[in-house]
Protein backbone atom coordinates (compact mmCIF):
# COMPACT_ATOMS: atom_id res chain seq x y z
CA UNK A 1 0.00 0.00 0.00
CA UNK A 2 1.47 3.45 -0.68
CA UNK A 3 -0.47 6.54 0.52
CA UNK A 4 -0.07 9.76 -1.04
CA UNK A 5 0.42 7.36 -4.13
CA UNK A 6 -1.36 9.83 -6.32
CA UNK A 7 1.23 12.91 -5.57
CA UNK A 8 4.82 13.50 -7.51
CA UNK A 9 6.65 10.89 -5.32
CA UNK A 10 3.93 7.93 -4.60
CA UNK A 11 3.13 7.97 -8.19
CA UNK A 12 6.45 7.33 -9.50
CA UNK A 13 6.71 4.36 -6.52
CA UNK A 14 3.49 3.16 -7.27
CA UNK A 15 4.83 2.89 -11.25
CA UNK A 16 8.52 1.39 -9.81
CA UNK A 17 6.65 -1.17 -7.66
CA UNK A 18 3.95 -2.20 -10.43
CA UNK A 19 7.02 -2.94 -12.81
CA UNK A 20 8.99 -5.07 -10.81
CA UNK A 21 5.52 -7.45 -10.31
CA UNK A 22 3.81 -6.40 -7.09
CA UNK A 23 0.39 -5.66 -6.40
CA UNK A 24 -0.37 -1.98 -5.28
CA UNK A 25 -2.49 -0.45 -3.12
CA UNK A 26 -3.11 3.34 -3.88
CA UNK A 27 -4.42 5.86 -1.00
CA UNK A 28 -4.97 9.09 -1.45
CA UNK A 29 -7.35 11.95 -1.11
CA UNK A 30 -6.41 14.46 -3.67
CA UNK A 31 -5.57 17.18 -1.34
CA UNK A 32 -1.93 17.94 -3.16
CA UNK A 33 -2.04 15.10 -5.75
CA UNK A 34 -3.47 14.69 -8.88
CA UNK A 35 -5.69 12.23 -10.78
CA UNK A 36 -3.47 13.04 -13.92
CA UNK A 37 -0.39 12.00 -12.21
CA UNK A 38 -1.88 7.67 -12.11
CA UNK A 39 -4.41 7.63 -14.28
CA UNK A 40 -2.24 5.60 -16.89
CA UNK A 41 -2.00 2.90 -14.32
CA UNK A 42 -5.40 1.98 -13.83
CA UNK A 43 -5.97 -0.39 -16.35
CA UNK A 44 -2.99 -2.18 -14.71
CA UNK A 45 -4.14 -5.46 -13.47
CA UNK A 46 -2.11 -5.20 -10.22
CA UNK A 47 -3.71 -1.53 -9.30
CA UNK A 48 -6.05 -0.24 -6.92
CA UNK A 49 -7.06 3.39 -6.53
CA UNK A 50 -8.95 4.16 -3.03
CA UNK A 51 -10.38 7.61 -2.40
CA UNK A 52 -9.53 7.65 1.73
CA UNK A 53 -8.44 10.76 3.57
CA UNK A 54 -5.88 8.52 5.78
CA UNK A 55 -6.80 10.91 8.63
CA UNK A 56 -9.82 9.46 9.48
CA UNK A 57 -8.63 5.82 9.50
CA UNK A 58 -7.53 3.41 6.87
CA UNK A 59 -10.28 1.09 5.23
CA UNK A 60 -7.93 -1.58 3.38
CA UNK A 61 -9.53 -5.02 2.54
CA UNK A 62 -7.26 -7.96 2.21
CA UNK A 63 -3.76 -8.46 3.56
CA UNK A 64 -0.92 -5.83 2.83
CA UNK A 65 2.57 -6.70 3.31
CA UNK A 66 4.21 -3.12 2.94
CA UNK A 67 2.73 0.33 3.92
CA UNK A 68 4.56 3.27 2.44
CA UNK A 69 3.19 6.24 4.11
CA UNK A 70 4.18 9.29 2.10
CA UNK A 71 0.51 10.62 3.09
CA UNK A 72 1.09 14.74 3.03
CA UNK A 73 1.57 17.84 1.62
CA UNK A 74 4.93 18.45 0.96
CA UNK A 75 5.39 21.75 -0.79
CA UNK A 76 5.99 25.34 1.67
CA UNK A 77 3.03 26.60 -0.78
CA UNK A 78 0.93 23.69 0.39
CA UNK A 79 1.49 23.00 4.02
CA UNK A 80 1.34 26.97 4.91
CA UNK A 81 -1.96 26.76 3.10
CA UNK A 82 -3.13 23.41 4.84
CA UNK A 83 -1.39 23.95 8.38
CA UNK A 84 -4.52 21.88 10.12
CA UNK A 85 -4.59 19.26 7.71
CA UNK A 86 -0.73 18.93 7.80
CA UNK A 87 -0.69 18.51 11.46
CA UNK A 88 -3.26 15.97 11.42
CA UNK A 89 -2.10 13.52 8.31
CA UNK A 90 1.57 13.53 10.60
CA UNK A 91 -0.01 12.91 13.83
CA UNK A 92 -3.60 10.42 13.08
CA UNK A 93 -2.64 9.68 9.46
CA UNK A 94 0.73 7.87 10.75
CA UNK A 95 -1.38 6.36 13.70
CA UNK A 96 -3.74 4.83 11.33
CA UNK A 97 -0.93 3.70 8.63
CA UNK A 98 0.94 2.19 11.49
CA UNK A 99 -2.30 0.00 12.80
CA UNK A 100 -2.60 -0.96 9.74
CA UNK A 101 0.96 -2.35 9.39
CA UNK A 102 0.69 -3.99 12.79
CA UNK A 103 -2.89 -5.38 12.08
CA UNK A 104 -0.80 -7.16 9.23
CA UNK A 105 2.28 -7.41 10.55
CA UNK A 106 3.16 -5.76 7.40
CA UNK A 107 6.33 -3.92 6.82
CA UNK A 108 6.01 0.04 7.36
CA UNK A 109 8.07 3.04 5.47
CA UNK A 110 8.11 6.90 6.91
CA UNK A 111 8.58 9.19 4.89
CA UNK A 112 10.25 12.01 6.82
CA UNK A 113 12.17 15.01 5.34
CA UNK A 114 15.13 17.42 5.86
CA UNK A 115 13.10 20.07 7.58
CA UNK A 116 13.49 17.88 10.89
CA UNK A 117 17.06 19.54 11.27
CA UNK A 118 15.00 22.83 10.76
CA UNK A 119 18.14 25.43 9.70
CA UNK A 120 20.85 23.01 10.42
CA UNK A 121 23.44 24.52 12.68
CA UNK A 122 25.89 21.08 11.77
CA UNK A 123 26.61 21.18 8.22
CA UNK A 124 26.43 18.35 6.35
CA UNK A 125 23.56 16.92 8.53
CA UNK A 126 23.85 13.45 9.28
CA UNK A 127 21.22 11.34 10.85
CA UNK A 128 22.41 11.84 14.27
CA UNK A 129 22.14 15.74 14.44
CA UNK A 130 18.69 16.61 16.41
CA UNK A 131 17.50 19.63 14.36
CA UNK A 132 17.41 23.21 15.35
CA UNK A 133 13.60 23.70 14.95
CA UNK A 134 11.23 26.97 15.41
CA UNK A 135 8.01 25.17 16.98
CA UNK A 136 6.47 28.11 16.56
CA UNK A 137 6.94 29.62 13.20
CA UNK A 138 4.46 29.20 10.43
CA UNK A 139 7.11 25.99 9.26
CA UNK A 140 6.65 24.12 12.27
CA UNK A 141 3.12 22.58 11.00
CA UNK A 142 5.00 20.32 8.65
CA UNK A 143 8.52 19.75 10.88
CA UNK A 144 6.64 18.95 13.89
CA UNK A 145 3.88 16.64 12.08
CA UNK A 146 7.53 15.34 10.78
CA UNK A 147 9.20 14.62 14.13
CA UNK A 148 5.57 13.77 16.00
CA UNK A 149 5.61 11.01 13.11
CA UNK A 150 9.25 10.27 13.35
CA UNK A 151 8.41 9.27 16.87
CA UNK A 152 5.12 7.69 17.09
CA UNK A 153 6.73 5.82 14.39
CA UNK A 154 9.75 4.15 16.72
CA UNK A 155 6.95 3.75 19.45
CA UNK A 156 5.40 1.64 17.12
CA UNK A 157 8.63 -0.24 16.41
CA UNK A 158 9.67 -0.72 20.26
CA UNK A 159 6.20 -0.99 21.52
CA UNK A 160 4.64 -3.21 19.32
CA UNK A 161 7.56 -4.61 17.30
CA UNK A 162 6.32 -3.37 13.42
CA UNK A 163 8.91 -3.35 11.56
CA UNK A 164 9.61 -0.03 10.68
CA UNK A 165 12.11 2.47 8.29
CA UNK A 166 12.18 6.31 8.53
CA UNK A 167 13.81 8.06 5.62
CA UNK A 168 14.48 11.57 5.44
CA UNK A 169 14.52 13.03 2.28
CA UNK A 170 16.03 15.71 1.00
CA UNK A 171 14.56 18.26 -2.55
CA UNK A 172 13.88 16.02 -4.62
CA UNK A 173 12.75 16.88 -8.26
CA UNK A 174 11.03 15.82 -11.38
CA UNK A 175 8.36 15.24 -13.70
CA UNK A 176 4.79 15.52 -12.18
CA UNK A 177 5.92 18.28 -9.71
CA UNK A 178 2.99 20.62 -10.29
CA UNK A 179 3.52 24.16 -11.80
CA UNK A 180 2.33 25.98 -9.03
CA UNK A 181 3.51 23.77 -5.84
CA UNK A 182 5.61 26.69 -4.94
CA UNK A 183 9.07 24.55 -5.25
CA UNK A 184 12.09 26.14 -6.89
CA UNK A 185 12.47 23.38 -9.82
CA UNK A 186 8.87 23.52 -11.33
CA UNK A 187 8.75 27.52 -10.27
CA UNK A 188 12.03 27.98 -12.06
CA UNK A 189 11.12 25.76 -15.11
CA UNK A 190 7.46 27.19 -15.71
CA UNK A 191 9.29 30.57 -15.53
CA UNK A 192 11.95 30.02 -18.25
CA UNK A 193 9.36 27.94 -20.31
CA UNK A 194 7.17 31.15 -20.25
CA UNK A 195 9.89 33.41 -21.02
CA UNK A 196 9.28 34.56 -17.64
CA UNK A 197 12.02 36.01 -14.70
CA UNK A 198 12.96 33.62 -12.66
CA UNK A 199 12.14 34.45 -9.27
CA UNK A 200 14.95 33.82 -6.97
CA UNK A 201 14.53 34.38 -3.31
CA UNK A 202 16.95 36.56 -1.17
CA UNK A 203 20.51 37.01 -2.70
CA UNK A 204 19.75 33.23 -4.06
CA UNK A 205 23.31 32.51 -2.07
CA UNK A 206 21.48 30.11 -0.29
CA UNK A 207 22.11 26.27 -0.99
CA UNK A 208 19.79 23.26 -1.21
CA UNK A 209 20.78 19.56 -2.62
CA UNK A 210 18.29 18.19 -5.25
CA UNK A 211 17.78 14.38 -5.72
CA UNK A 212 16.22 13.23 -9.06
CA UNK A 213 12.79 11.84 -8.26
CA UNK A 214 14.01 8.04 -9.89
CA UNK A 215 16.91 7.77 -7.59
CA UNK A 216 14.83 9.04 -4.70
CA UNK A 217 12.46 5.86 -5.38
CA UNK A 218 15.11 3.52 -5.53
CA UNK A 219 16.22 4.76 -2.18
CA UNK A 220 12.82 4.23 -0.63
CA UNK A 221 12.32 0.76 -2.03
CA UNK A 222 16.29 -0.34 -0.42
CA UNK A 223 15.22 0.86 3.06
CA UNK A 224 11.66 -0.73 3.00
CA UNK A 225 13.35 -3.80 1.74
CA UNK A 226 17.03 -3.90 3.93
CA UNK A 227 14.51 -3.73 7.30
CA UNK A 228 17.07 -1.18 8.45
CA UNK A 229 14.71 0.61 11.58
CA UNK A 230 16.97 3.95 10.57
CA UNK A 231 16.44 7.40 10.18
CA UNK A 232 18.66 7.20 7.26
CA UNK A 233 18.60 10.29 5.05
CA UNK A 234 18.09 9.90 1.23
CA UNK A 235 19.48 13.10 -0.74
CA UNK A 236 21.81 14.14 -3.38
CA UNK A 237 24.91 15.66 -1.97
CA UNK A 238 25.85 17.86 -4.67
CA UNK A 239 24.76 21.32 -3.26
CA UNK A 240 23.86 24.08 -5.76
CA UNK A 241 22.94 27.62 -5.18
CA UNK A 242 19.62 28.63 -5.71
CA UNK A 243 20.85 31.56 -8.23
CA UNK A 244 23.26 28.24 -9.62
CA UNK A 245 19.63 26.32 -10.17
CA UNK A 246 18.15 29.13 -11.46
CA UNK A 247 20.96 29.48 -14.21
CA UNK A 248 21.28 26.13 -15.14
CA UNK A 249 17.53 25.67 -15.76
CA UNK A 250 17.29 28.91 -17.88
CA UNK A 251 20.62 27.40 -20.06
CA UNK A 252 18.39 24.14 -20.32
CA UNK A 253 15.51 25.94 -21.67
CA UNK A 254 16.85 28.25 -23.93
CA UNK A 255 15.74 30.98 -22.49
CA UNK A 256 16.96 35.17 -22.07
CA UNK A 257 15.08 35.08 -18.97
CA UNK A 258 16.75 37.31 -15.82
CA UNK A 259 16.54 36.22 -12.33
CA UNK A 260 14.19 38.56 -10.25
CA UNK A 261 15.40 38.30 -6.75
CA UNK A 262 12.42 38.55 -4.20
CA UNK A 263 12.05 38.16 -0.37
CA UNK A 264 12.91 34.91 1.61
CA UNK A 265 10.05 33.44 3.08
CA UNK A 266 10.49 33.44 7.56
CA UNK A 267 12.58 30.66 8.93
CA UNK A 268 14.36 29.30 5.63
CA UNK A 269 17.19 27.14 5.65
CA UNK A 270 20.27 29.04 4.89
CA UNK A 271 21.63 25.70 3.57
CA UNK A 272 20.70 21.78 2.82
CA UNK A 273 23.32 18.88 2.17
CA UNK A 274 22.57 15.30 3.44
CA UNK A 275 24.91 13.23 4.55
CA UNK A 276 24.44 9.98 3.41
CA UNK A 277 27.07 7.96 4.68
CA UNK A 278 24.20 5.37 6.61
CA UNK A 279 22.41 5.31 2.66
CA UNK A 280 25.51 3.71 1.37
CA UNK A 281 26.77 2.13 4.14
CA UNK A 282 23.42 0.41 5.33
CA UNK A 283 20.99 0.61 1.86
CA UNK A 284 23.55 0.31 -0.80
CA UNK A 285 22.59 3.57 -1.92
CA UNK A 286 23.98 6.32 -3.84
CA UNK A 287 22.22 8.98 -6.35
CA UNK A 288 22.84 7.86 -9.91
CA UNK A 289 21.65 11.30 -11.93
CA UNK A 290 23.42 14.27 -12.36
CA UNK A 291 21.71 17.20 -11.58
CA UNK A 292 21.64 18.26 -15.56
CA UNK A 293 19.99 15.25 -16.70
CA UNK A 294 17.48 15.25 -14.06
CA UNK A 295 16.67 18.42 -15.16
CA UNK A 296 16.56 18.19 -18.69
CA UNK A 297 14.29 15.19 -18.12
CA UNK A 298 12.19 17.58 -16.13
CA UNK A 299 12.22 20.38 -18.58
CA UNK A 300 11.20 17.74 -21.18
CA UNK A 301 8.03 16.66 -19.30
CA UNK A 302 7.15 20.32 -18.65
CA UNK A 303 6.92 21.15 -22.38
CA UNK A 304 5.02 17.74 -23.04
CA UNK A 305 2.66 17.93 -19.85
CA UNK A 306 -0.18 19.28 -21.94
CA UNK A 307 -0.13 15.79 -23.68
CA UNK A 308 -3.49 13.85 -23.45
CA UNK A 309 -4.24 11.96 -20.10
CA UNK A 310 -7.71 10.87 -20.84
CA UNK A 311 -8.73 12.79 -17.99
CA UNK A 312 -10.65 15.97 -17.94
CA UNK A 313 -8.39 18.61 -17.93
CA UNK A 314 -9.73 20.40 -14.75
CA UNK A 315 -8.25 19.24 -12.02
CA UNK A 316 -10.88 18.96 -9.90
CA UNK A 317 -12.71 17.22 -12.37
CA UNK A 318 -10.40 14.80 -13.39
CA UNK A 319 -10.48 13.99 -9.46
CA UNK A 320 -13.71 12.92 -9.23
CA UNK A 321 -14.14 11.38 -12.56
CA UNK A 322 -11.33 8.70 -11.35
CA UNK A 323 -13.15 8.61 -7.83
CA UNK A 324 -16.44 7.66 -9.26
P1 LIG B 1 2.81 15.54 -2.94
O1 LIG B 1 2.08 16.67 -2.31
O2 LIG B 1 2.98 15.55 -4.42
O3 LIG B 1 2.19 14.15 -2.54
C1 LIG B 1 1.57 13.93 -1.29
C2 LIG B 1 0.32 13.12 -1.53
O4 LIG B 1 -0.34 12.87 -0.27
C3 LIG B 1 -0.70 13.84 -2.41
O5 LIG B 1 -1.14 12.99 -3.45
C4 LIG B 1 -1.84 14.18 -1.46
O6 LIG B 1 -3.10 14.27 -2.11
C5 LIG B 1 -1.74 13.03 -0.47
N1 LIG B 1 -2.33 13.33 0.83
C6 LIG B 1 -2.12 14.41 1.62
N2 LIG B 1 -2.89 14.36 2.71
C7 LIG B 1 -3.60 13.21 2.63
C8 LIG B 1 -4.58 12.59 3.46
N3 LIG B 1 -4.96 13.14 4.62
N4 LIG B 1 -5.11 11.42 3.06
C9 LIG B 1 -4.73 10.83 1.90
N5 LIG B 1 -3.80 11.38 1.07
C10 LIG B 1 -3.26 12.55 1.43
O7 LIG B 1 4.25 15.51 -2.22
P2 LIG B 1 5.54 14.66 -2.60
O8 LIG B 1 6.60 15.61 -2.98
O9 LIG B 1 5.22 13.53 -3.48
O10 LIG B 1 5.95 14.09 -1.16
C11 LIG B 1 5.64 12.76 -0.77
C12 LIG B 1 6.16 12.51 0.65
O11 LIG B 1 7.58 12.69 0.69
C13 LIG B 1 5.57 13.47 1.68
O12 LIG B 1 5.34 12.76 2.88
C14 LIG B 1 6.67 14.49 1.88
O13 LIG B 1 6.62 15.05 3.16
C15 LIG B 1 7.92 13.64 1.68
N6 LIG B 1 9.04 14.48 1.23
C16 LIG B 1 9.10 14.93 -0.06
C17 LIG B 1 10.17 15.74 -0.43
C18 LIG B 1 10.31 16.26 -1.84
O14 LIG B 1 11.29 16.99 -2.12
N7 LIG B 1 9.43 15.92 -2.76
C19 LIG B 1 11.15 16.10 0.51
C20 LIG B 1 11.02 15.64 1.81
C21 LIG B 1 9.98 14.80 2.16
Amino acid sequence: MVTGGAGFVGSHLCERLLAEGHRVVCVDNFSTGRAENIAHLLDHPGFRFSLQDVTEGLNVPGRVDAVYHLASPASPADYLRLPVETLLVGSYGTRNALELARRDGARFLLTSTSEVYGSPQVHPQPESYWGNVNPVGPRSVYDEAKRFGEAITMAYHRTHGVRTTIVRIFNTYGPRMRADDGRAVPAFVTQALAGEPLTVTGDGGQTRSMCYVDDLVDGLRRALDSGHAGPVNLGNPVEVTMRELALTVSDLCGSASELTLVPRPQDDPQQRRPDITAAREELGWVPRTSLEDGLRRTVAWFRDSAADTGLPADHEEAASALAA
